[in-house]
């Protein structure tokens, strides 16, 4: 094998891989070196498996509760074994697409665990390591060295600092993929993304499921009204959820774990079959440097400028391993800027492509039941602005859609600047939120306004029509509501 590249990537997540395709379809010669499978933790730990047992569990729920559509399946049962097998059957065909993806593109995927070496001659070098997965039990080592090097190592579960988490029944994200049957009780501490979704997955087959979250609300980052919603749609499918809640310690039970932890000033004790640790994620930085001190870091997490250069020479870094936002998406984005901002710097007359994305605004998305979205700037963050905005809000409960299917429980909040009219942000609870925040993404990043995303007509019945009726709300009044005041 040629050892020079132009690029080396080490980690093939959604960051690492998007950009050694994006590299390659430039005509750059790329590699990427991967130590477990491609697609990293999104496809194989990640949002991938996570909405696949989400997806069952939701098939499950709707049949048991088929009554009210006249459908009557109370002999309606899962097998979680087939559960997991689906779910391995959606990664395996995702990541045999995105192997195929690399190999047609002609980037090389080189199998083993990369460290970035001190640069020699003006290049940069990584240092594989094959781990000796070849079942011969050698470890081979190959030296690669290229100008550009992009670390898109991403991050595993972080752990905190609580007595008894390496107790047996106590697991992280990973290994509550690997259980092999559903626990009956579950008790989860963090109420975040994990938490929340993993609460919806087990909820949906029946098992006990309790969230700890030590902040005043579920997920923190999200608009206060969709927290109070979640925690109240979450009590009525039998999720207990203790808010201000301090853990202390964990002890090994007869029926698993018992967790025992602080709320209101008032000690308290609860038991599970199993204990998931939803605290965070920290960045994958095991092995990956051998460079000396040339690497700054920013806490736990590589240091990056805006242009996602670290602090050594042709090194950039991307996705979880930089903090800020851990998403997929957010990482495949700083991927392709990163490469862009590669070729701007190899151009000859040093100017590159054009930024294909707006980087400073990322949709988010919950899969809970209904699911939960947002992108750009909340209302309160707008007060905290000095902003001065108007907003609409539609209920879905008047969208034929969410009638027809019963998910009429949810909402749409558009923000507005209150002169210009220019989209700033938007916040949803409703069915096929995460699959229509892109119409707000999309508006934010054009500087389009409430008058220009009410041009087009949006189809009946959908969802959509709820975003028409909010945007009407934000200088005037929806179609489908009563008018505030009596003409
Ligand atoms: P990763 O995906 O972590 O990939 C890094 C890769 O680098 C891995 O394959 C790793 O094996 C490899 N690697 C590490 N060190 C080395 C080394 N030294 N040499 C070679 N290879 C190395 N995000 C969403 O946007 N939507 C979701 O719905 C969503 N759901 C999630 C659900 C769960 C349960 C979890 C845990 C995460 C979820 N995320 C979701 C977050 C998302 O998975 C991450 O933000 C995303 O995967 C980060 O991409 P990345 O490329 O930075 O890193
Ligand atoms: P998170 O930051 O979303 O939530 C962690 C929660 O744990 C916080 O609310 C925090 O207050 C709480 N916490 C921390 N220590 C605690 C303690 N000792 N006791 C009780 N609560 C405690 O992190 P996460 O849920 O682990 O998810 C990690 C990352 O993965 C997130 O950044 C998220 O972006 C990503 N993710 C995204 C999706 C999605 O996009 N749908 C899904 C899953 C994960």
């Amino acid at each position: 094998m040629d050892n020079r590249f132009d690029l080396i990537v080490i980690g093939a997540g959604p960051g690492g891989y998007v950009a050694a395709i994006k590299a390659a379809k430039a005509g750059l010669k790329a590699a990427v070196v991967e130590n477990r499978r491609v697609g990293g933790t999104c496809l194989n730990r990640g949002c991938i498996p996570a909405k696949a047992m989400i997806h069952a569990s939701t098939l499950y729920r709707e049949a048991v509760e088929g009554q009210r559509f006249g459908l009557f399946a109370e002999e309606a049962a899962y097998d979680y074994e087939e559960i997991l097998k689906y779910k391995n059957e959606t990664i395996d065909s995702l990541v045999g697409g995105i192997e195929q993806l690399l190999v047609a593109n002609g980037v090389s995927v080189i199998p083993g665990t990369g460290t970035l070496l001190a640069p020699e001659d003006g290049l940069n070098r990584v240092r594989v390591k094959a781990d000796g997965e070849d079942g011969s039990g050698c470890s081979a080592e190959s030296l690669l060295c290229a100008r550009h090097v992009i670390l898109a190592t991403g991050s595993k579960p972080a752990g905190i600092p609580v007595p008894g988490l390496d107790l047996p029944h106590v697991v992280d994200s990973d290994g509550l993929f690997a259980l092999e049957d559903a626990p009956t009780s579950l008790l989860i501490i963090g109420g975040g993304v994990i938490g929340v979704e993993f609460a919806t997955v087990f909820a949906n087959l029946g098992t006990e499921v309790t969230i700890l979250e030590a902040l005043p609300k579920l997920l923190d980052n999200f608009d206060k009204e969709i927290s109070q919603n979640l925690k109240m749609i979450l009590k009525k499918r039998g999720v207990d959820a203790h808010l201000n809640a301090l853990v202390k310690e964990c002890v090994a039970a007869d029926e698993g774990v018992c967790v025992i932890f602080e709320e209101k000033g008032k000690e308290q004790e609860i038991s599970a079959e199993y204990v998931l640790v939803a605290a965070g994620r920290t960045p994958v930085t095991d092995g990956l440097f051998d460079c000396g001190e040339a690497i700054q870091m920013n806490g736990r997490f590589v240091a990056v400028d805006e242009h996602f250069r670290t602090s050594m020479p042709g090194v950039y870094a991307i996705g979880d391993l930089t903090g800020g936002i851990q998403l997929a998406h957010a990482a495949s984005a700083h991927g392709i800027r990163a490469v862009e901002e590669i070729l701007a710097e190899d151009a000859a007359n040093g100017a590159g492509p054009a930024f294909a994305q707006d980087i400073d605004v990322i949709p988010a998305g919950v899969y809970t039941d209904p699911e939960i979205a947002q992108v750009g700037i909340t209302e309160a963050q707008a007060k905290e602005q000095g902003i001065e905005v108007k907003t609409g809000k539609f209920i879905m409960s008047a969208n034929g859609k969410s009638l027809i299917t019963k998910e009429e429980r949810g909402f749409i909040k558009v923000v507005a600047d209150a002169q210009s009219g220019r989209i700033l942000g938007a916040q949803m609870m409703c069915a096929r939120a995460t699959d229509m925040i892109g119409e707000f993404t999309t508006a934010i990043v054009n500087g389009l306004t409430v008058e220009e995303m009410l041009r087009g007509i949006r189809p009946h019945p959908t969802y959509n029509e709820g975003i028409a009726e909010a945007l009407e709300d934000v200088f005037g009044e929806p179609l489908h509501t009563a008018p505030r005041r009596r003409p």
